[in-house]
C-alpha cells in the first residue's frame, strides 16, 4: 500500500506535501519521496525511510516550486530495492513524474508491450513504472501538438483500457500542472481538497482526507471511479470521466484496517464504519453464544480499538487496555521473514497482567492474517494469568490474497486458507474463536454511504472484479513466499555490498 498527495499552490509546496506525507506515513513506511515543478525544472527528492528520515532541511530547500506530487512507499508487487522509490520519472513527453497507489495485475503483458511496440525501457520491476510509462507513451502519441486538458484525459481513457488493476495516480506534467486518476471500480481511494489564499485558491488530491484535514485544506470530494482531474500551474481544474468507468467498488480492506479512523472515504467516516464493525460483532456473539462466560473485552491495540469499544458495551462486559503497545517499534508485519516477525511481537505489546488474572478474556483484532500476531497474543494473555482465552476478529477469515495493493503474503501462509473456523481456533490456540460475516461487514462500511453498491472484498471472499488473467495468482504465489523474500533481499544484498 502506498500514499500519495499532489498539491498546486499559489506558494511554495514542498512543505505542505511533507506534512501531508507524515499524516500518510500509515500507508507505507519503506520509501518516501517528493517532486516539484519550478518553471521548467523538475526538482526530485526520494529516499529509503520514513518521511522524517528521507528528507534533511537540504534537500526540502531544494524542492522549489508551488506544483508538486509527493509518495510514501510500502512494497508491494516490486522488489524492495531504493530504486522502486516513487515518484517515477520520464523525460518524455517534456517530464512527467507519478507517484501510484495500488497494483497492476498485468504488468508483464504490459511490460511487454512497453518493450516492443512502444519502444520504451524499465528500469525496475515495480508496477508503477509501467503505470508511468502507458501514461508517458499515450501523452506521447499526440505528437507536436500541445497538452490540451482534452489530450490528457484522452492519454488517461487508454491508460485505463491498457491497465487492469487497482490505481489511484497523481502525475506532474512538466509545464503544465498535476493529474490525478482514479481506476475504472474506484477500488484505491482518492479526494479532492481546496483552500483559499489570498492570492486565489490551491487544490489537493490525496489517498486519504486526514492528509488534508492536517495541512489546513477542506475536502470538496472523492475522485469518482474512472475519473481523471488536471489542475493546470495556473491553479485552473479539469475534470473528466472516462467511458470506462464501472460501478464504484472501494476496497474493503480500507476500513478494516489500512485507513486512519479519522479518514472519511468515499463519505463513509472510517472511524463509524469500525464502530459499526463492533456493534455487529456484538450481535452476532449474543446470538451464537447467549449465556457466554466473557468478563471482559480487550483489544490489540491499535486499529481494533475502536470496534472493541462498542462490543464491550453491547456485550455489557468491561472494556479494558490489557496490552500497551511501544509506539517506537514499526508494524510486525512488515518485518522480512518469519522468525523475526514473531520476536516483534512481544517487543511491541506487553501485558498487563492484572486485566488478565483469573478472568475470561475476549481478545479483539481487526483481522487475523498469517496468525503469528494472534497466536503469540493468546500465549502472552494466558502467561498474564487469564483463565479462558476467546479471539474475535472484526473481518472475516482473510482466506485469499489481495491483488489490489494491499500488501498480504502468500496464500499459503494465511492461517484460515485452507482451515476451517474450528481449526483456525486450533491452531491459534484459543478456547473460542469468532469472525465477522462479511455481510455484516459490508453493511457496517456501507451505512454511511448507500450509494456504494458494493465492495471489493476479495481478500475475504475471492472473487476478484477486474477479472484475473489465468496463471495471474500462481505468479503472484511464488514472488510473496517468504522463501522467495528471502532470496530476493540476499540477491539485493550481495549486490549493493
Ligand atoms: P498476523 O495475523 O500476525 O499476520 O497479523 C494480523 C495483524 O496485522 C492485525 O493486527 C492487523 O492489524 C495487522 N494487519 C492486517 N493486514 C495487514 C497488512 N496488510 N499489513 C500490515 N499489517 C496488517
Amino acid at each position: 500500500m502506498c500514499g500519495i498527495i499532489g498539491i498546486v499552490g499559489q506558494s511554495a509546496v514542498a512543505p505542505a506535501i511533507y506534512d501531508a506525507l507524515t499524516i500518510l506515513q500509515h500507508r507505507g513506511q519503506d520509501a518516501a519521496g517528493i517532486a516539484t515543478l519550478e518553471g521548467h525544472w523538475l526538482n526530485l527528492h526520494k529516499a529509503r525511510g520514513l518521511v522524517a528520515e528521507a528528507f534533511s532541511q537540504a534537500e526540502m530547500d531544494k524542492l522549489r516550486g508551488n506544483v508538486g506530487i509527493g509518495h510514501v512507499r510500502y512494497p508491494t508487487a516490486g522488489g524492495d530495492h531504493s530504486a522502486e522509490a516513487q515518484p517515477f520519472y520520464v523525460n518524455s513527453p517534456y517530464g512527467v513524474a507519478l507517484g501510484h497507489n495500488g497494483n497492476l495485475i498485468n504488468t508483464d503483458a504490459l511490460a511487454s508491450e512497453l518493450f516492443e511496440s512502444d519502444r520504451r525501457h524499465l528500469n525496475t520491476e515495480s508496477d508503477s513504472e509501467v503505470l508511468l510509462n502507458v501514461l508517458a507513451h499515450e501523452l506521447q502519441t499526440k505528437k507536436n501538438k500541445s497538452l490540451t486538458p482534452e489530450r490528457i484525459f484522452k492519454a488517461v481513457d487508454v491508460v485505463h483500457r491498457r491497465c487492469k488493476g487497482a490505481y489511484t495516480a497523481i502525475a506532474l506534467l512538466v509545464n503544465q500542472g498535476i493529474l490525478g486518476f482514479r481506476d475504472p471500480w474506484g477500488i484505491r481511494p482518492a479526494v479532492l481538497g481546496m483552500r483559499e489564499t489570498a492570492r486565489g485558491p490551491e487544490y489537493a488530491i490525496a489517498s486519504e482526507s486526514v492528509a488534508l484535514d492536517g495541512i489546513g485544506f477542506e475536502l470538496v470530494r472523492d475522485l469518482r471511479p474512472g475519473e481523471a482531474l488536471f489542475i493546470n500551474s495556473e491553479g485552473e481544474m479539469f475534470s473528466h470521466q472516462s467511458p470506462e468507468a464501472k460501478t464504484l467498488t472501494p476496497c474493503i480492506f480500507e476500513h478494516v484496517y489500512f485507513a486512519r479512523p479519522d479518514s472519511m472515504i468515499d463519505d463513509v467516516s472510517v472511524y463509524k464504519s469500525r464502530l459499526r464493525m463492533g456493534e455487529a460483532l456484538a450481535a452476532k456473539i449474543n446470538r451464537v453464544w447467549p449465556d457466554h462466560d466473557i468478563d471482559v473485552v480487550i483489544p490489540v491495540p491499535d486499529t481494533s480499538r475502536t470496534a472493541a469499544l462498542p462490543l464491550a458495551h453491547n456485550l455489557g462486559v468491561k472494556y479494558r487496555e490489557g496490552f500497551i503497545k511501544n509506539r517506537y517499534i514499526g508494524r510486525t508485519f512488515i518485518m522480512p521473514g518469519q522468525e523475526q516477525r514473531q520476536k516483534s511481537v512481544r517487543r511491541k505489546l506487553n501485558a498487563i497482567d492484572l486485566e488478565f488474572r483469573r478472568k475470561n478474556v475476549l481478545i479483539v483484532d481487526d483481522s487475523i492474517v498469517r496468525g503469528t500476531t494472534s497466536r503469540q497474543i493468546i500465549q502472552m494473555a494466558r502467561e498474564a494469568g487469564a483463565n479462558k482465552v476467546y479471539f474475535a476478529s472484526a473481518s472475516p477469515p482473510v482466506r485469499y490474497p489481495n491483488i489490489y495493493g494491499i500488501d498480504m503474503p502468500a496464500t499459503a501462509e494465511l492461517i484460515a486458507h485452507g482451515r476451517d473456523e474450528k481449526q483456525i481456533q486450533e491452531a491459534l490456540g484459543a478456547d473460542w474463536l469468532v469472525y465477522q460475516d462479511l455481510d455484516d461487514l459490508v453493511d457496517a462500511c456501507r451505512e454511511g454511504n448507500d450509494d456504494i453498491g458494493q465492495f471489493d472484498t476479495s481478500c475475504f471472499s475471492g472473487e476478484y472484479i477486474t477479472g484475473v488473467e489465468p496463471g495471474y495468482l500462481e505468479k503472484l504465489e511464488l514472488r510473496r513466499s517468504d522463501a522467495v523474500k528471502a532470496q530476493r533481499r540476499e540477491e539485493a544484498r550481495t549486490a549493493t555490498g
